[in-house]
């Protein structure tokens, strides 16, 4: 049922519930334990770059970062900033980058626009190709940073922590890997991201599979052929599924279809794309920008998408037009909540029947776009934004496959849907990672043990506590660069909030290190103030998600068992620019209040 242009209320509800349904299957969350189950553990392997053996290394440095992607790398910038210059950087990945690193399926992008999204462009002078950037672009400027600040020297990569322990009397951290290296550390910085986990479902039978298949974020060029930017040459006869149409298998299905005899697209839910409008950066762009200006212009995006007055909007796209209007709906004087709550109801609808009406007019097949179109409340699903994969529908060799309650199972010849065998030669799992929720020592992935051997993992086992969402209390001389679900705030731009976290990490550093590098500790009330806010702020909104169609975003259909503690600095996604000014002037006072020197 479609259900035209008109608003009517009871039958956007019943539509968007029975879509709902659809989805809300058991099992639909389940994850392999790619820890502890060898059948599946070469999903993780590195595809990008060989391992070499190298004797384990026993070392006493300042700081320890785990992780070297971008929040890692700005928090390696400031501490060599603040004169911090015995630290490593230790990552499992081969070198720095991150989720870039990682990330280098055919057609990787960030739709955010570039000039916001890459770090740093001031002060290595430079101006991205174009508005949306290409991940190798990403990944070379992530390195052009990493060689600026000599980030490479001492990093440990293809090492995993496997163990960080406290040690009361040293006043160290005691860090263990799996390649046996045995590092003291004043210091530990979590920079661990929130896209380091990949997630690769449960479904029966998928280990009889006699084809070739590999992860988005393991992509496997030695068998497609071709690389990162560059036309795979060996899909030509082959039959590819893959399974995930969110941001990143939505980005895949153009070069696939490209390159592959034919593509089969497993659609659980649609996601919402919005158009991107990608070009290439103008000719001058940016000759007469001030100091200063990256920073404006991230702040006029982050203004905008919380609702703020502008006097112009800098970034003009899908986030600042329809994320934006969503997340803050405007107010209007002296209307009643109700009313304000069933304006925003239409306001959503408008923006859902207008990627509606998209796919009705970029696909030719009506059953097809029918099956394309997303029907739940915008802010269900992290929106997706692009150009040609709705097109890519209309080709020959591509084919929707509509299965909202999963796949039945996989043989040894590809998956079964509603009891039709697909006879494939590869899958790709496009199917995510452990993201937003995961909390923090799970993404951490090894034990990260306190004073009088506490784990992280124990002292938030009701939910997070901590002071800015940064450090806590039995951790001393810890840090966890701030990220969603652990007492911060959201931003769409993930950079700028790293960016803020490494400015805290480098001055506090740096502070106490003039100081003769004492110890500090959260103090109790400090921390028990900052957790009373996270609380009092919580807005439960669990009654509306779950109406949603189940996603991360809602804990697969299940937002009721959303923790306050995990919650954010102000209400929603938070309060950016009043956590920004708290922390700068926090930093810019030189007390350290809340924490306790020794
Ligand atoms: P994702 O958003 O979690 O999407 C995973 C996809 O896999 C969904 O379509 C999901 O279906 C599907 N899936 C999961 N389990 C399945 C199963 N058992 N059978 C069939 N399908 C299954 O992952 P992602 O696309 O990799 O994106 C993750 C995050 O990375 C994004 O939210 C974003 O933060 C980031 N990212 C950003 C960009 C960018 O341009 N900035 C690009 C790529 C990724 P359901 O929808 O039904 O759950």
């Amino acid at each position: 049922m479609s259900l035209g242009a008109s608003f009517d209320p009871d039958a956007v509800h019943a539509k968007y519930l029975a879509e709902r349904d659809k989805r809300l299957v058991p099992g639909r969350a389940d994850i392999r334990d790619l820890d502890h189950d060898e059948r599946f553990a070469r999903y993780r392997a590195d595809p990008f770059t060989p391992m070499v053996e190298r004797s384990p290394i026993e070392d006493e440095v300042d700081v320890v970062i785990l992780g070297g992607g971008i929040a890692g790398i700005l928090a390696g910038v400031e501490l060599r900033k603040a004169g911090v210059d015995r630290f490593r950087i230790v990552d499992t990945a081969g070198g720095l980058g991150g989720t870039w690193y990682w990330n280098r399926y055919p057609g990787v992008m960030c739709d955010v626009e570039s000039y916001i999204y890459l770090p740093m462009l001031e002060e290595l002078d430079y101006i991205p190709k174009h508005r949306y950037a290409f991940g190798e672009e990403i990944l070379a400027h992530l390195q052009a940073i990493g060689d600026r600040y000599r980030l490479d020297e001492g990093a440990l990569f293809h090492t995993g922590v496997t163990r960080a322990a406290w040690d009361d009397e040293a006043g160290r951290w005691r860090i263990e890997t799996d390649r046996g290296d045995r590092l003291s550390a004043r210091y530990y910085v979590l920079a661990v991201g929130i896209l380091n986990r990949l997630k690769l479902p449960v479904i029966e039978g998928m280990e009889d599979f006699a084809g070739h298949s590999f992860h988005s974020a393991r992509w496997d060029y030695a068998y497609t052929g071709g690389g990162p930017g560059r036309p795979m040459t060996e899909l030509g006869a082959k039959k590819v599924g893959l399974f995930g149409t969110g941001a990143t298998g939505i980005q895949c299905v153009g070069p696939l279809a490209d390159a592959a005899e034919h593509v089969y697209v497993f659609q659980r839910t649609p996601s919402a794309i919005g158009e991107r409008g990608n070009r290439p950066t103008e000719p001058g762009f940016g000759s007469d920008f001030g100091p200063g200006w990256q920073r404006d212009r991230m702040d006029n995006f982050q203004a905008i998408m919380l609702g703020k007055q502008v006097a112009e909007d800098l970034i003009d796209d899908g986030w600042t037009h329809h994320y934006a209007v969503v997340q803050r709906p405007p107010r209007v004087a002296g209307e009643s909540i109700t009313d304000y709550l069933a304006r925003a109801e239409k306001i959503d609808f408008e923006i859902m029947e207008h990627h509606r009406s998209r796919v009705a007019e970029l696909v030719q097949d009506p059953a097809v776009a029918e099956v394309l179109k997303p029907y739940y409340r915008y802010l269900c699903k992290r929106p997706c934004f692009h150009d040609e994969y709705l097109l890519a529908f209309n080709r020959p060799n591509v084919t929707l496959v509509d299965c909202p309650a999963g796949i039945d199972r996989i043989t040894e010849r590809g998956p079964v849907v509603g009891g039709e065998q697909y006879d494939l030669d590869c899958l790709v799992y496009a199917t995510g990672f452990e993201a937003e929720l995961t909390p923090l020592y799970r993404r951490a992935d090894h034990p990260v043990v306190g004073r009088d051997g506490v784990t992280l993992a124990e002292r938030w086992a009701d939910g997070a506590s901590s002071l800015y969402g940064m450090m806590v209390r039995g951790f001393p001389n810890l840090f966890a660069m701030p990220a969603p679900g652990q007492q911060a705030v959201v931003t769409v731009n993930y950079t700028q909030l790293a960016v803020l976290g490494a400015h805290v990490v480098g001055g506090t550093i740096g502070q106490l290190a003039a100081r003769g590098c004492p110890t500090f500790e959260v103090s109790a009330e400090a921390e028990a103030a900052w957790t009373e806010q996270i609380v009092s702020s919580f807005v439960d909104a669990s009654a509306l998600m779950s109406q949603c169609t189940p996603s991360r975003l809602n804990l697969e259909g299940h937002p009721e068992l959303m923790n306050p503690r995990n919650g954010n600095y102000g209400r929603g996604l938070g309060d950016w620019f009043g956590y920004r000014d708290l922390l700068e002037s926090w930093l810019a006072a030189g007390e350290l209040e809340g924490l306790e020197l020794r």
